[in-house]
């Protein structure tokens, strides 16, 4: 499909329009145009402190409400934005769109932190970080950034450069995908960044291979050397919760919390996660 081989995150800037397939070549006239309509929406997804118990932050998903083909998800049109040269507009509408979310949440009583995933190729484009600064810097919310590491290894001069300005702007930064793609600790080392997400490669069969638990405890342990908060991403069971909190894992994602949901359903599971502490999920495997 041509779709999937136009998949690989971190493809070079230099790939312009004219080489995408046919399909792809429509799906980006399509999408250039939803950015306008506002087709585009951000679903939200948890963070959960583990010992804690507590929702400090979420993850902004975006998913395009299309007329026709209804919800598609990122996987189908963020790599086709990479190509067409439309993710540094569509991002920029992600990341206005997360601050408005951020904002509206804390109306509600929940000031949370809200991640924006960064493409790669944003990290070396200068206007877009100056745009993201701007953004981010006149609002009055807590903003994250989610870029991967392979993202860095590419051009890592001015992604950790660029990666600076964001920290020093009070953004969060967290590596996303750890251990899926190109890992470098020479890199790791010297990126601005609080929190390092493990690859749910590594967390959704955690208990069920011999190999996983070994992965992740050593990521775990490096990244506390390194003085960064560690996220488990694809957090599926409660066996798993079990099992990376006793690891010293500090914070869960995943299905087992909630999947990423619209805004509206979002507020209303904080609303009940208020009274609850969400579902017996944290209750009865937190405290076993
Ligand atoms: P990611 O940033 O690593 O996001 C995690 C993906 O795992 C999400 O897929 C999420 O729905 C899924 N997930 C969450 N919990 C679980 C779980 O327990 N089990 C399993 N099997 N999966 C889980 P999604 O929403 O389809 O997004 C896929 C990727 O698309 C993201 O990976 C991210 O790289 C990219 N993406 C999403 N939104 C944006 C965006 O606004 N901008 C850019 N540039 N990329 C985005
Ligand atoms: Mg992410
Ligand atoms: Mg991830
Ligand atoms: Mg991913």
């Amino acid at each position: 499909q041509a779709l999937a081989s136009a998949r690989e995150h971190d493809k070079p800037v230099t790939q312009a329009i004219e080489v995408l397939p046919r399909d792809a070549m429509k799906l980006a006239e399509e999408l250039s145009v939803a950015i306008d309509r506002g087709e585009l929406v951000l679903f939200y997804q948890p963070k959960v402190h583990a010992r804690r118990q507590e929702i400090t932050s979420a993850e902004a998903l975006i998913r395009w409400r299309h007329p026709t083909r209804g919800l598609i998800l990122p996987g189908d049109f963020i790599p086709v934005a990479e190509q067409a040269q439309l993710i540094h507009r569509l991002t920029l509408w992600t990341i206005e769109q997360a601050i408005v979310d951020a904002a509206t949440l804390r109306d509600h009583g929940h000031a949370l932190r809200l991640f924006v995933n960064i493409s790669g190729q944003l990290l070396s484009d200068d206007a877009f970080v100056a745009g993201a600064c701007r953004m981010v810097g006149e609002s009055d919310v807590e903003i994250g950034f989610e870029v991967t590491e392979t993202s860095v290894i590419r051009d890592p001069a001015s992604a950790i450069a660029n990666l600076q300005r964001f920290a020093d702007i009070g953004i969060r930064v967290s590596i996303d995908d750890y251990g899926a793609g190109l890992s470098s600790l020479a890199y790791l080392k010297q990126l601005p960044a609080r929190e390092l997400k493990i690859d749910k490669l590594f967390v959704t069969q955690l208990t069920s291979s011999n190999r996983d638990p070994l992965i992740v405890r050593s990521t775990i342990d490096l990244a506390h050397a390194l003085d960064m908060e560690v996220v488990a991403e694809g957090v599926e069971t409660h066996a798993a919760l079990a099992l990376l909190t006793v690891m010293g894992c500090d914070m869960i994602q995943g299905f087992l919390i909630s999947r990423p949901i619209a805004l509206d359903a979002f507020i209303a599971f904080m609303r009940e996660d208020r009274h609850r502490r969400t579902p017996e999920v944290t209750r009865s495997s937190f405290n076993r």
